[in-house]
């Protein structure tokens, strides 16, 4: 007999009790003092991040957060970081991290062994209890941290007694904690401290200018924001106030700080820093203004990261009749606690804003259904935690929703959360899969691969009917000079906007919204599955199906034609609102006339149906075939991960780290009144909670799934407006449901992470696309969890109608039924029973009444967007609410900074920017009379004098000096020689340039004979293909010329270098002639002469490599 013993039906059934007793020891401070120690992470031999994006490591198990050792210090430059950090440097070996203790029942904090098995059988009577060693955790004083905090809560481990489906567990009342009050470090910056900024401060001294500058590109990247282009937002904020000029410099310093907080996001970025990554103290304005945007929408400084608190007090007098605003979040999911901790870092980093106005940074609640956090993240405890064979510390847990993290590379923000703060560990996912079909047997990879190239052509071909995505008008720095880090010369001139306004026309690239990212081809559907979908950018329809299906390997029908082509058009018109299932079963319908499809093929193509529906949590037939895919280009890159010991790890570090946020467990709400006029402080919303509490505020998020804000089961009042409820009511909200397996001993290979299976029509051998519909999508793909749940566990997935059909069955049946297709798979060995299983229903679960949100039929573009768009003091995050990456974790956290930006906005205002932003260029002669003059004095103008810098031991010289000097030299002898390049010495390359064309016309010609069709073009492989061949095929006497140009490019570029070395030597005598000269007619304040005078400023000499040191 097989018990379930959970299930998301009853949401006190899953909810773990815990969650909210172990996660205080997530209270152990992440202090500034501790990050800022150098030697404090270890560092990782071998691992090189300067192979960007691609992590080196062998092994997929991945412990902790690291700090890559491959690139040198560089001195003053984020003094929180580890040597050698660099971008995406959160990379694999082991760091104690805050989260790294979470219960277990065996487990010893502070020497306390944290539960007694007396608890257990006490809780399995239903009694609450909080005990650690027979003391009340609230009160036990070892418990205590050094902050004061209760460092460890014992956890009641909730009786998950298999009959006894636990809703009638008890729950540990949450109200028992109260929130912390928040004390940040000393260590810190104080209000009032005087800080310095110092221009090029924060660039590497050791540095070519081609590695900076790649580098600075690569953060931007890695923050989703393209390096070259102002965002639509900066756009808006700058096009007044900078030149195109500007712009570049703007870039160049926005750039340079995401490389910084990429370096170490255990270290929030200051000011100073920022201001440090501009060349010149003229840009400290545009610094300002990038640092400014940068932490306010949650670029930089966000997630578990601890930071400076600006807030001061108010006075007596004041701070007694002031009353404090409220900020109600509702749900501690990945956005709603994403949304609170921004807010929360924001009103640290901003709250002298408010306190210098007479006000008091509002208070931030979280107003949370469940006694967790996390909503959708959800690691449910297995009942037995023994034999576990993860780390010490880590508990053994099933994933009941979010398992998969979809790439760390290219700008997902859990990489900054998961690797560079928590240091959770994790384990990437090996391609390796294998299908069974549904008898058992494997299928063989050749075919595998053929179906599925079949599957990605239709695939393609319905991708015809997909929208546009809206273009965003913004301005592009100068790409060649960011490429090198350079800032180009800004002789001051019109604003962006000026220039737009008039009909002097902009340089070509001014309004370009290319992102890099466009620039690639489209990568597909990638997201949560771990097969992907590559749809390449060339699909050329010119080429007909009969001839595509030919080139795949596959064998073209003998009554079918080369000419035959698919007809998608009559289906995708035939509908007002078209889907892809019934796009792409038509499809795959044509096909079968064109080659010989058997029902395996069928059952294969249905498998990729199954997985479709799995990333969408939808029948392909309700998705929308014109918009199903539009987040498609954000996927993120490398390898697919999953959290050792639990995905919940995340939440709660939100929730915990660096100090706790205010949740307010069993707090259903199920009414907000609001008033969009009301201007009285915590007047404007009132929220009603099922448990009877109410709450008054002035702004709200509400952070609920879409199926919740679907069903109604909040009310509005005055109701939502129906732009607002028209797109909740478009949008589609999905279901997919797992079915957990826990057993003694692993039957299968346990080192593959997924195997999947093939099911069979309902009438038996059917090719008939739509009899595959229902049942293609059970058990069709089992995660082998051994890694990172500690036990041998699968967890097979029920997706599409599938779902729905986990929802309506017994759990006792589906346990049947997965365990006689085990049976089948891995006969003739035994499938043993298991010892404990879990099926989630999240369809049934009244606090997320589905999984996630996909673009539906009736789903318009842009229906995201209005999601997400705030009404009066009502805001809305979560996943549904983020057009960009919709149905993930990254995605809903997205929201919540987002909409963290847009409620700090209401408080503080936007961003102001300061006119001028970026002062006149300052002439020599000006120079004498402005420094008399005090009154001129930039805001960020050093206050205290140059210091002697400790680590080196070299003298800080003075900025500005030193500019001037470099002035000087360029004024007088230009830029330093640059090397010159070796291009054109590969004889096949300029062979290649001669006879492309040639070649081409011949490949076309051949197409057209062949299709009958004067338009047909040639793929360019097959160019390539054919340039290739001739070379190789070519006589001695025609390759001649071409091998006799290559050695000639040898000979010119061999006395090139010897005239390069020539002119530089001459250059750096000059150069160092001009230093002389200057320091003597303007002799330095300090009376550095000679240490000035044996220096080099931004161009140093030797190794062909243009190195600075300031
Ligand atoms: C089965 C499944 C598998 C998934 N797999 C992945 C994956 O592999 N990778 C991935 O990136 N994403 C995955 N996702 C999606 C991901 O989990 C979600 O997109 C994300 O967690 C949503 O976060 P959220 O904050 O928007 O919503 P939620 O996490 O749902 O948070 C909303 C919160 O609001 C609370 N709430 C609801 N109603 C009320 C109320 N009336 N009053 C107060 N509070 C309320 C809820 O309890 C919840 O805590 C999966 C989801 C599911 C269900």
């Amino acid at each position: 007999m097989f018990h379930s013993i959970a299930t998301t039906a009853d949401p006190t059934a899953l909810d773990d009790l815990f969650d909210q007793t172990h996660d205080d020891i997530l209270s152990l401070p992440m202090s500034n003092d501790s990050i800022h120690l150098k030697g404090g992470i270890a560092p990782i031999p071998g691992f090189s991040n300067l192979e960007y994006g691609r992590e080196s490591s062998a092994s997929s198990v991945h412990y902790g957060d690291s700090h890559d050792t491959s690139e040198p210090s560089t001195g003053r430059e984020r003094e929180g970081s580890t040597p050698g950090a660099f971008i995406n440097g959160y990379g694999s070996n082991y760091t104690p991290s805050p989260l790294q203790h979470p219960f277990t029942p065996n487990s010893t904090i502070n020497g306390i062994t944290s539960i007694q098995k007396t608890s257990l059988s006490h809780l399995n009577g239903d009694i609450p209890h909080t005990s650690i060693n027979g003391s009340d955790a609230n009160t036990h004083p070892s418990l205590k941290d050094h902050r004061g905090n209760t460092a460890f809560m014992a956890g009641t481990p909730q009786s998950l007694g298999r009959d006894s489906h636990a809703s009638s567990t008890p729950e540990l009342p949450q109200s028992l904690e109260q929130p912390k009050k928040h004390r940040r470090t000393n260590s810190l910056p104080a209000k009032g401290k005087v800080t310095e900024m110092k221009a090029n401060s924060s660039v590497p001294t050791d540095l070519s200018w081609a590695e900076f500058g790649r580098q600075c590109i690569l953060a931007a990247e890695n923050s989703r924001l393209n390096p070259f282009t102002l965002h639509p937002a900066e756009y808006k904020l700058l096009r007044e106030h900078v030149t195109h000029a500007q712009v570049t410099i703007y870039l160049n310093i926005r750039n340079a700080i995401l490389r910084l907080w990429h370096r170490n996001p255990l270290v929030y970025v200051s000011l100073e820093e920022a201001a440090g990554c501009a060349r010149d103290k003229r840009y400290f304005g545009l610094a300002r203004v990038a640092h400014l945007w940068l932490l306010r929408n949650g670029y930089i400084n966000f997630g578990c990261v601890e930071l400076p608190n600006t807030t001061g007090s108010l006075p007596k007098s004041k701070a007694k009749v002031t009353p404090r605003r409220t900020i109600i979040v509702v749900g501690a999911g990945m956005s709603g606690l994403g949304c609170a901790r921004h807010l929360d870092g924001l009103f640290a980093q901003l709250g002298d804003q408010l306190t210098d106005a007479g006000e008091l940074p509002p208070k931030i609640i979280i107003l949370e259904a469940r006694p967790r956090v996390g909503g959708r993240v959800y690691s449910h405890p297995f009942l037995s935690q023994t034999g576990s064979t993860l780390p010490p510390g880590y508990r053994c847990t099933a994933e009941m929703g979010a398992q998969i993290v979809t790439g760390f590379e290219h700008g997902n923000p859990m990489n900054a959360i998961i690797r560079g703060q928590l240091g959770i560990p994790y384990h990437g996912l090996r391609d390796n899969t294998i299908l069974y079909d549904y008898d058992g047997t494997v299928v063989e990879r050749g075919q595998d691969i053929l179906v599925e190239k079949l599957y990605n052509d239709v695939l393609e071909r319905a991708a015809v009917y997909r929208n546009k995505p809206a273009a965003h008008r913004t301005v592009e720095g100068d790409r060649n000079l960011m490429a090198f880090g350079r800032d180009p010369t800004d002789a001051g001139g019109s604003t962006v906007a000026e220039l737009e306004n008039s009909d002097a026309p902009l340089s070509a690239n001014a309004t370009s919204t290319a992102s890099t990212k466009q620039e690639k081809p489209t990568t597909g559907v990638e997201k949560l599955a771990g097969r992907a979908y590559q749809l390449s950018a060339g699909f050329n329809p010119d080429i007909t199906a009969a001839e595509t299906v030919q080139s795949m390997g596959w064998k073209l029908k003998i009554d079918a034609s080369n000419t035959q082509s698919l007809d998608l058009d009559t289906i995708a018109k035939s509908s007002e609102f078209p889907t892809l299932g019934q796009t792409m079963d038509e499809g795959l319908r044509q096909y079968q006339n064109l080659v010989d499809l058997k029902p395996r093929d069928m059952r294969l193509l249905s498998w990729h149906h199954a997985n479709l529906e799995y990333a969408n949590a939808v029948s392909v037939n309700q998705l929308s075939l014109s918009g199903w895919d539009q987040d498609i280009g954000n996927e993120f890159e490398g390898e697919h991960s999953e959290v050792i010991g639990g995905y919940q790890q995340v939440p709660r570090g939100l929730w915990q780290c660096p100090s706790k946020l205010d949740v307010r467990f069993n707090t259903p709400i199920k009414a907000v009144h609001y008033n969009t006029e009301e201007q009285q402080i915590g007047k404007a919303v009132r929220v009603e909670c099922s448990n009877g509490e109410v709450y008054e505020a002035d702004q709200i998020v509400i952070t609920t799934p879409l199926g919740v804000l679907k069903s109604g089961s909040i009310t509005f009042q005055p109701p939502l407006p129906d732009w607002k409820q028209d797109a909740i009511e478009r949008m589609g909200f999905g279901l997919l449901n797992k079915i957990v397996l826990v057993y003694e001993r692993a039957f299968w290979e346990t080192d593959r992470d997924m195997f999947g299976l093939l099911n069979e029509a309902e009438h038996e051998a059917s090719m008939r696309p739509e009899d595959y519909s229902a049942k293609r999508g059970r058990f069709y793909l089992f995660w082998n969890c051994i890694k990172t749940s500690g036990k041998p566990v699968l967890v097979a997935l029920m997706a599409g109608d599938a779902a729905h059909y986990a929802e309506a069955t017994s759990d006792d049946q589906l346990i049947k039924e997965v365990t006689d297709r085990l049976d089948a798979m891995f006969a003739p060995n035994d499938v043993p029973l298991p010892s404990e299983t879990i099926v989630t229903r999240w369809k049934r679960d009244p606090f997320a009444r589905g999984s996630y949100s996909y673009v539906g039929p009736k789903t318009q573009t842009g229906d995201y967007d209005v999601m997400a768009r705030p009404h009066g003091p009502l805001h809305f995050a979560g996943e549904a609410t983020c057009g960009t990456h919709p149905a993930t974790v990254h995605g809903a956290y997205l929201s919540g900074l987002r909409v963290a930006a847009e409620v700090a906005e209401t408080f503080i205002g936007p961003i102001k920017i300061p006119s001028p932003l970026v002062e006149k260029r300052v002439m020599k002669a000006e120079l004498s009379s402005m420094n008399a003059n005090v009154e001129t004095k930039r805001r960020f103008e050093p206050a205290v004098p140059p210091q002697r810098d400790n680590k080196s031991g070299r003298v800080q010289r003075d900025e500005d000096y030193e500019a001037a000097i470099i002035g000087a030299i360029l004024d007088q002898i230009g830029e330093r020689p640059i090397k010159p390049g070796r291009a054109g010495v590969n004889p096949f390359l300029l062979y290649t340039k001669d006879f492309w064309y040639i070649c081409k016309q011949e490949c076309e010609d051949a197409h057209k004979a062949k299709t009958g069709n004067s338009e047909a073009k040639a793929p360019k492989q097959e160019i390539r293909n054919a340039v290739g061949l001739r070379w190789r095929t070519a006589a001695q006497e025609v390759k001649q010329p071409y091998l006799d140009q290559a050695s000639n490019a040898r000979d010119d570029a061999t006395a090139n270098a010897a005239d390069f070395r020539e002119r530089v030597a001459t250059w750096d005598e000059e150069a160092a002639r001009i230093r002389r000269e200057y320091i003597q007619a303007n002799p330095p304040e300090g009376g550095n002469e000679e240490l000035i005078l044996n220096s080099r400023t931004a161009i140093e000499l030797g190794a062909g490599k243009r190195l600075r040191r300031l």
